[in-house]
């Protein structure tokens, strides 16, 4: 997929956590990295100029970087990313490949009104 149709959300909501969402397009920062999860201040950068597919790895791979935070999946560090590397590209070809499956689980822990 080539770059174009991907837009980035402003903000990404990983569990209690608001991340915003900011494009990079500093080139000095570029050549560094694709993407960062700051935690602390709780900002997803994501490098300007990658292809739209590549894009999508990597905001998925720095959200799944901040859910691993908020799941207090183990320490910070290279299992972490090691974690996260394996699993963006896969969850992201699963999510795609199951959609319905998707927007059922979803649907499934939506909070519905009392009347509902
Ligand atoms: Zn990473």
């Amino acid at each position: 997929m080539a770059e174009g149709r991907l837009t980035l959300p402003a903000s990404v909501q990983v569990g209690h956590l608001h991340y915003r969402v900011e494009s990079v397009s500093d080139e000095s920062w570029r050549e560094r990295f694709a993407g960062q999860c700051d935690r602390d201040k709780q900002i997803i950068k994501i490098a300007t100029g990658m292809a739209d597919g590549t894009t999508a790895e990597t905001l998925l791979h720095e959200i799944l970087h901040a859910a691993w935070a908020v799941g207090k999946c183990g320490p910070l560090g290279k299992r972490e990313e090691r974690a996260v590397n394996g699993l963006a590209p896969i969850l992201l070809m699963v999510m795609r490949d199951n959609r319905a499956l998707f927007a059922s689980l979803v649907e499934a822990i939506e909070t519905k009104g009392a009347d509902a």
